[in-house]
């Protein structure tokens, strides 16, 4: 038996795994497990599986499971190496799952070969093979630029083409032995941007969408700052993060673009992001667990300490900086909030409040529909100072921010109405410190 387990690749499309099944002639099955300690909440008060990311998993594994039909998608929750090693004793199998990024994943496909189960892997979620990256280990660059200049030094490194999803037509399903289902909570109304609808069929429509009807790419560079409307940036994320969009799928379809439209610095910003994203992917593969230690891959001491009154002003978004809490609303309400956005909570979290960003990253893991470990870790790490940043660490002056990304205060007018018709001099001056509005006082003033 061969035996298909899911977890970041939810989608039929440009997936190796799925080709795995079809090469198989004896029976197959398809397995997702939500493990359940991601439920579990901790001494500070998070889980990890927040409402609007179990909600886009939800619509995910639905949209798989019809896409699927007739061959059944196992769902399961538990412990995911007790539960497979409990199959694997009814009816042995050939593991095939996607390579692991997270020292956790790491650690559960060590535990699984430990136990004697033959685990075979492959890529769903970089850009690039590893044989691509393979020279850049021994000595991975330290910085974003360095990997860029890599990746475009002629001949640039090509992304290659995404395959097709393959005919599941002839697989024989074989029945897991095991009591099977996930424990949901209703999901009640609609998302509220059409790109956190979970699946992939929506996340393809959202894509042609943007893309194609939209043309939205052709703004890209200049309204991705911003921090209100839909269609300021691309809104993939989500899809991405769980795999129910391929990353090369997305670059090609930005050629097909490009080649239609033309290319210009928008097209080519879109793709240098995709190349953070792949930057952050490939560097967790390299530096593992350091990533998540409080000096992070500098292996130096990095400030930050805890503060319960701080904590938990944070975690009711009632910090006393209007702009800060507005993020915070937006983000615990609708598990997004725009990059520029993310950037200023964590260096408010990280510089202003003198908390731990390791903290930071568990709150933004819990709220994140598109929590990616590599990319959420990375990009704390680096505000902090202690990841990739050859600056050691980003500051940035929210007054100076806004000023320039939403003078108008648009957002903020947006998550927090009851402030009324005030200005932007005048959150300034309350931030500050200095002529408070009838709002909180800041807990820290904002120079
Ligand atoms: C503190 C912090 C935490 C973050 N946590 C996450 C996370 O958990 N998951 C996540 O996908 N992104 C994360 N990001 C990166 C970025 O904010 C989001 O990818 C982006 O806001 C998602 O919106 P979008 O899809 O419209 O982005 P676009 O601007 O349209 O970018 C297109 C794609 O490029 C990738 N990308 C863009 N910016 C970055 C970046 N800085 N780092 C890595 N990849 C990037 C994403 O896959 C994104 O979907 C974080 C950024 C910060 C500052």
């Amino acid at each position: 038996m061969r035996l298909l387990w899911l977890r970041n690749d939810l989608r039929l499309d440009d997936h190796a795994g799925w080709q795995r099944l079809a090469d198989h002639h004896g029976e197959t099955a398809a397995v997702y497990i939500l493990p359940a300690h991601w439920r579990e909440t901790d001494g500070n008060g998070l889980h990890r599986l927040g409402a609007a990311r179990v909600a886009y998993l939800q619509q995910a594994l639905a949209d798989l499971r019809e896409r699927l039909a007739p061959f059944p998608l196992t769902l399961l929750e538990g412990d995911p190496v007790d539960l497979l090693l409990a199959w694997h004793q009814v009816q042995p199998f050939e593991l095939v799952t996607h390579a692991a990024q997270a020292p956790e994943e790491v650690n559960w496909l060590a535990r699984l070969h430990d136990a004697g189960v033959n685990v075979q892997t492959f890529e769903v979620q970089p850009l690039f093979s590893p044989e691509q990256v393979e020279p850049l280990f021994s000595k991975f660059p330290a910085s974003f630029t360095g990997f860029r200049k890599q990746v475009e030094k002629a001949p640039a490194w090509p992304v290659p083409a995404p395959q097709p999803a393959v005919n599941l037509g002839r697989l024989q399903a074989a029945a897991c032995p095991l009591t099977t289902g996930i424990h949901w909570r209703e999901i009640s109304g609609e998302p509220a941007h059409p790109a956190w609808q979970g699946g992939e069929s929506a996340a393809q429509t959202w894509l042609g969408h943007y893309l194609f009807e939209q043309k939205a790419l052709a703004h890209y560079k200049a309204s991705r700052n911003d921090l209100t409307g839909r269609y300021f940036s691309s809104h993939l994320s989500a899809a991405l993060a769980w795999g129910c969009l391929s990353p090369r799928m997305v670059w090609h379809r930005i050629l097909a673009y490009e080649q239609q439209w033309g290319s210009d610095e928008h097209s080519y910003w879109l793709k240098f992001e995709l190349l953070w994203r792949e930057y952050f992917h490939w560097s967790l593969r390299v530096h593992g667990r350091r990533l998540f230690l409080k000096g992070g891959l500098t292996g130096k001491a990095v400030p930050g300490a805890f503060n319960a009154e701080y904590w938990q002003a944070w975690c009711s978004a009632s910090t006393g900086w209007p702009m800060i809490d507005a993020g915070l609303k937006e983000l615990m309400a609708t598990g997004f909030c725009s990059n520029r956005l993310r950037q200023n909570l964590a260096s408010c979290f990280i510089h202003e409040l003198g908390l731990d960003w390791r903290l930071g990253a568990r709150f933004f893991e819990q709220h994140l529909v598109d929590f990616d470990v590599a990319s959420n870790w990375g990009n704390w790490a680096y505000i902090a100072g202690a990841g990739h940043d050859p600056r050691r660490g980003r500051h940035f002056n929210p007054h100076r921010q806004w000023r320039q990304y939403d003078p108008k205060l648009t957002h903020l007018h947006q998550w927090l109405p009851e402030l009324g018709p005030v200005t932007l001099k005048q959150v300034e001056a309350h931030q500050r410190g200095e002529q408070l509005l009838d709002y909180p006082a800041p807990l820290v003033p904002l120079d």
